[in-house]
């Protein structure tokens, strides 16, 4: 008898412990049973979400500002059973400040990326119900915290910078190293060092895409433990990567022993949650500017329609005055 309670006992820890760390795309380990074993998942302000740019507030925040990315960095990229996961070899660190994110500094802490089974689908939140066929987190937690694991217990605690994908023809350059790597890192755990020392600045400040035309909201990692932590900011203009490159992501065994086809968690109630949209200032002087040369041809027209006209109308004008 005792010896059959402890083998329970032991059975119960055993699952406990392993239980924990299981968590995936499908089945009993899909998103929908996350929450059965990490409360945090069925908290009120989950990620990701579907943003619709008709109820969006617009603002105009001062300008989101990088530090310490002009040079390059040794990089090492791991799969962890639920994505691709690069981090930075200690050399300084790159941080992020302004925009929502006030005055304090946030330090980068790892980047990884969401696809999908096919090129349709992938990114976790959505814009207007549109799924994109990739998206990069890059995670930065609030340097005052000293670390991702005491940030993750603070609404502030981290930012997530969130870049979407579609796919194209064309391989993109920039993501070439790390999509060689992902060759290399097929079996949960295993890591490898890029060829190259990484510059962060090519990936985190891309050619045409605004850095300063996001929309920002409140929100939670989107993995167990799903803690409400996090600082969205997701740039609006998209980038590309080639069907190959994306595909090469598909290939990495998950921690259920099978190809990581999928990794995109569903998009969870908005609740009482407002979803901003950062307007650049640049855009704004724009627009303003435009309503001013409208407006001066409008008072070029009525200058030239009042000098032109002919007297007759001119006392009939005075007249209906008095
Ligand atoms: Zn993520």
């Amino acid at each position: 008898m005792a010896l059959t309670l402890l083998l329970l006992t032991l059975l119960l820890l055993i699952c406990g412990a392993f239980g924990d760390k299981h968590f995936g795309y499908d089945g009993p380990n899909g998103p929908n049973h996350w929450g059965d074993s990490y409360n945090g998942c069925v908290g009120k302000h989950q990620s990701p979400i579907n943003i619709e740019e008709h109820i969006v507030t617009n603002v105009t925040l001062p300008l989101l500002k990088f530090i310490g990315l002009d040079h390059a960095r040794d990089a090492y990229l791991t799969n962890n059973g639920h994505t691709a996961v690069l981090r930075l070899n200690d050399s300084g660190p790159a941080m992020i400040t302004g925009g929502p994110l006030g005055s304090v500094q946030y330090v980068f802490e790892q980047l990884h990326f969401h696809w999908g089974e096919n090129d349709l689908e992938g990114s976790e939140d959505l814009i207007n119900n549109h799924s994109f066929a990739m998206e990069l987190h890059v995670v930065f937690y609030k340097q005052n915290y000293g670390s991702m694991a005491h940030a993750i217990d603070h609404s502030d605690g981290l930012t997530v910078l969130a870049y979407f994908f579609e796919a194209g023809d064309d391989d993109n350059p920039t993501y070439e190293p790390i999509v060689n790597a992902v060759s290399n890192i097929q079996s949960v755990e295993s890591n490898v060092t890029l060829a190259k020392p990484m510059n962060l600045e090519s990936i985190l400040i891309p050619n045409h895409v605004s850095i300063q035309d996001y929309f920002t909201y409140n929100g939670s990692l989107t993995t167990p433990p799903c803690s409400e932590s996090v600082i969205w900011i997701d740039f609006k203009d998209n980038l590309r990567l080639s069907h190959k490159q994306i595909a090469a992501f598909r290939n990495i065994q998950s921690t259920e022993g099978v190809p990581l086809t999928h990794n995109f968690r569903p998009v969870q109630p908005l609740e009482d949650r407002q979803i901003f949209h950062n307007i650049p200032i640049t855009d704004i002087d724009s627009k303003n500017s435009g309503q001013s040369t409208i407006l001066a041809l409008l008072s070029l027209t009525c200058a030239a329609v009042i000098l032109t006209a002919p007297s007759e109308i001119w006392t009939g004008f005075f007249n209906l005055l008095i």
